[in-house]
């Protein structure tokens, strides 16, 4: 190991032990279920995960792995245009255009690398895109990899965007891009006013649904749950969280997937996912085509908790999803309560600063629909000792 850069990065990582910010890494001994092992302990209930519909270990899902593992292999052996694409691919693609109700669809490794993939592409020198300030990292970097020039709106805020947009009437193109469901504080894009403003200054708009997807508007997305999918130019969903597996797509007009099969750099430079991993998010989409019972008993699952924290005197902050977070304010308190409840056979995980605003820290939770009652009584019991013994209550 060269020392010069050894020694940069034990000061980093001694840097970060100094200001409490270094994270220990989790480790589950067993699959992401409603209740899981860590550390030799069984049975602790997990409220941590973003597998919302319990579709990460679904016997549908698990069972057409193994089988397209059989049929196509273990991996894909190239990238999307040599010989990555497999049939299952597109198919895969014409399912999720359907589901989405718009004209195509393309699939990336991951919701990170179709930001990476998308925003770079569609822009240019003469752009300039429009972000929320709480949008995710992923955009973040996406928009770093555009050559626009890049304006930071205040966070779901209109009139912060319609400044934005009279700035930059000089632009050639202007996106707007925006989370669906926002990941710390479980609120919601108002797209209905975002999209009649862009129509009235000519501008596109993206919503990155990641959070959104298999949650809002019966799985199909939160464009779809307001009923304005066919004004959102480009829907971003992941295939990670809800959906139990692992990818991204893309989902919007047949020229803007022709586009991206020709220039987005993801899909051009890294390989295909394999069938495995495609065969199983078939089968999840599959189940959310058939009905919506599992999106139906997340929410009812989210319903239930929330209303428990708030009887419990819990502030859940301005949620409207079932992300959930606990507001607690301070940093030290908000590492105590999670070491606590931990202690109380609860996994939820604070999140403090930089990753929200310094003495924003909360306790993020997510309650999914592989949670029996069972499971969310408990864990209201677990997080009313778990206060009392930090001295919140
Ligand atoms: C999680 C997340 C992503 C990344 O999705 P992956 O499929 O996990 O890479 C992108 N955007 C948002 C808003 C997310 O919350």
């Amino acid at each position: 190991m060269n020392a010069t850069l050894n020694g940069w990065l034990t000061s980093q990582i001694d840097k970060l032990k100094e200001q409490s910010l270094y994270k220990e890494q989790l480790v589950l001994e067993g699959p992401c279920n409603n209740r899981i092992t860590i550390a030799g302990r069984p049975g602790i209930i997990n409220l941590a995960s973003n597998n919302y519909l319990g579709l990460a270990n679904h016997p549908k899902l698990v069972a057409a792995a193994c089988e397209a593992a059989g049929k196509w292999g273990a991996g894909a052996g190239a990238v999307r245009p040599i010989t990555g694409t497999l049939q299952i691919h597109v198919d895969l693609e014409k399912q999720l255009a359907a589901f989405k109700h718009t004209e195509a669809s393309l699939v990336f490794q991951s919701g990170f690398t179709s930001n990476a993939g998308v925003i770079p592409t569609i822009t240019d020198e003469n752009d300039v895109i429009l972000t929320d300030e709480l949008n995710h990292a992923s955009i973040i970097d996406g928009v770093r990899l555009s050559k626009a020039q890049r304006k930071i709106y205040k966070h779901c805020d209109l009139s912060s965007l319609e400044e934005g947009l009279k700035a930059s009437a000089a632009a050639a193109k202007r996106l707007i891009i925006t989370d669906g469901v926002f990941s710390m504080d479980g609120d919601i894009a108002p797209l209905p006013d975002m999209v009649k403003l862009a129509k009235a200054y000519d501008a596109a708009v993206m919503v990155d649904d990641a959070h959104g997807s298999g949650v809002m508007g019966g799985g199909r997305g939160t464009a779809y749950h307001f009923g304005v999918h066919e004004d959102v130019d480009i829907q971003l969903g992941t295939l990670s969280k809800a959906v139990g597996v692992m990818g991204g797509y893309i989902a919007g007009s047949r020229a803007l997937i022709d586009w991206l099969t020709q220039r987005a750099r993801p899909f051009l430079f890294s390989t295909a996912q394999p069938a495995p991993v495609v065969a199983a998010i078939m089968a999840a989409i599959e189940l959310m085509e058939k009905d919506t019972s599992l999106t139906d008993k997340l929410w009812e699952n989210a319903a239930f908790w929330k209303s428990g924290l708030k009887g419990l005197g819990f502030d859940t902050g301005v949620s409207e999803t079932p992300i959930t977070p606990v507001m607690i304010g301070d940093e030290a308190t908000a590492m105590k309560f999670q070491r606590a409840l931990l202690n109380e056979g609860v996994l939820a995980l604070a999140i403090v600063y930089p990753t929200v605003a310094a003495g924003k820290a909360r306790i993020r939770t997510m309650p999914s629909a592989m949670h029996s009652r069972e499971d969310l009584v408990d864990a209201l019991g677990a997080f009313k000792r778990a206060a009392e013994s930090v001295g919140l209550f």
